[in-house]
């Protein structure tokens, strides 16, 4: 190997490659997204949610304020840059800061009860592996306004019916109350004292934790931490009277509606403004990436980023993972494939397709006149068309078209006369 100095920048090569860690979504992956993405709409819609869309990238101090400075993500993972005027941006690791910073901005506090979706990219330097990108999808619906239980639990029934739209029935619900302002602190406190006399026996992120964010020493997932921490006090035995009342009444609002749990007590948030009801929902399945959405309360975030005091909601879910949990969408299918032999049946089309087009039927088509009739029935097979139109030396001397069934086999004249019209007519009505 030629001894060349580390700092050199490799020359890029020919053709280059995308950049590590994200992916393109191909056509034929395409289907599965948009039904997906029109699943939400439709359901959200249905619950009054409005959609909202803020930029992929924010200035960074919004980031280390709500997602907090010291965690991971701003720590190691956000893609952070300086622009030339100077400003520290980060592209968006997660969509809930810029919604709430719009919130505020825009004035929507002042609307009562404000319901808001959005889905798009959030960017994320991680070690790609599988389940993990640095482009990944996200879809979050934030709630904000009351504190009423009975806004937990339409959250969870929203996410629920969502699954069933989808056909996905074998998450489970995982469940927990993290408390508030009051009665988290001391139970913090209580939750120090017992990990102290542990810490020989935590992993070294956990000695960590214990020093920086107790409350994530309880959902570690090194056996070793799970076996040590098996008699610590757990939060929900330590919620105040209003925590514990607002818990029993989003869990009876639950078994109403016939929506299973799990409760889960170590299911924890790390920062201070969430509180009460978290939850998770996870994926038989999934390895070790198994969460497919999660959310709960955040009370004091709007507060923390400035705004007027106003308790939300919301949740987000990964659409990778989401769809590796979804049946198989069909491909999109044509209408028609139009095989047109020689340029005079091309000319005299031409005006035909459009209008079939502007008529609402997809149509295919090869650009090349001088093809068989034999290779253009074979394009037509592999476009998967319902039906092939051929129009050839001979249909225009008889003034007719041939519409041939790629199913049936079946082939119907149809007089050229009729235009665009006669020939939507007879692809409808063979159509179910
Ligand atoms: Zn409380
Ligand atoms: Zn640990």
């Amino acid at each position: 190997m030629a001894s060349e100095p580390a700092s050199r920048p490799e020359p890029p090569r020919f053709p280059l490659q995308a950049a590590r860690g994200v992916k393109d979504v191909l056509p034929a992956e395409t289907p599965a997204w948009r039904r997906l993405e029109a699943v939400c709409r439709d359901l959200f819609a249905r619950y009054g949610l409005g959609e909202i869309r803020t930029p992929a990238f924010e200035p960074t101090p919004l980031f280390a304020r709500s997602i907090g400075a010291e965690t991971d993500i701003v720590e190691k993972e956000m893609y952070t840059f300086t622009d030339k005027g100077g400003q520290s941006l980060s592209l968006r690791p997660e969509g809930t800061a810029g919604v709430i910073r719009a919130y505020i901005q825009h004035g929507l506090q002042q609307e009562g009860l404000t319901r808001l979706y959005y889905l798009g990219p959030m960017f994320r330097h991680e070690r790609p592996q599988a389940g993990r990108l640095r482009q990944f999808h996200q879809i979050g619906v934030e709630v904000l306004g009351p504190e009423a239980p009975a806004v937990d639990v339409e959250v969870l029934t929203l996410l629920a019916d969502l699954f069933d739209a989808l056909g996905v029935n074998d998450l489970t619900l995982e469940l927990n109350a993290i408390g508030c302002a009051d009665c988290r602190p001391p139970y913090v406190a209580a939750l120090t004292a017992a990990l102290d006399a542990l810490e020989g026996d935590l992993c070294a992120n956990c000695r960590r934790r214990r020093v920086t964010n107790p409350l994530r020493v309880l959902d570690c997932k090194v056996p070793s931490c799970r076996e040590a921490t098996k008699g610590v006090p757990l939060i929900v035995d330590h919620l105040c009277a209003a925590c514990a009342g607002h818990f029993a009444q989003v869990r009876a609002g639950l078994d109403g509606l016939g929506i299973a749990y799990t409760l889960n007590p170590r299911l924890v948030r790390g920062l201070d403004y969430y509180t009460r009801t978290a939850f998770e929902w996870t994926a038989p399945g999934l390895g070790a990436q198994d969460t497919v959405a999660a959310g709960g309360r955040y009370d004091r975030l709007v507060e923390e980023l400035g705004g007027q005091a106003r308790p939300g909601i919301g949740f987000a879910l990964g659409v990778e993972r989401l769809l590796t949990l979804l049946p198989e969408a069909p491909p999109a299918r044509p209408d028609l494939y139009a095989a047109l032999l020689g340029e005079q049946a091309e000319a005299r089309m031409l005006p035909v397709l459009r209008e079939l087009r502007a008529a609402g039927l997809a149509v295919d088509r090869g650009f090349d006149p001088t093809a068989s009739l034999k290779a253009q029935l074979k394009r037509a097979n592999k476009s998967g068309a319902r039906f092939c139109l051929i129009l050839g030396d001979n249909e225009l001397a008889a003034g007719v078209v041939l519409l041939k069934d790629m199913d049936g086999h079946a082939q119907h004249e149809i007089p050229a006369s009729g235009g665009a019209q006669a020939i939507a007519d007879a692809v409808r009505a063979a159509t179910p």
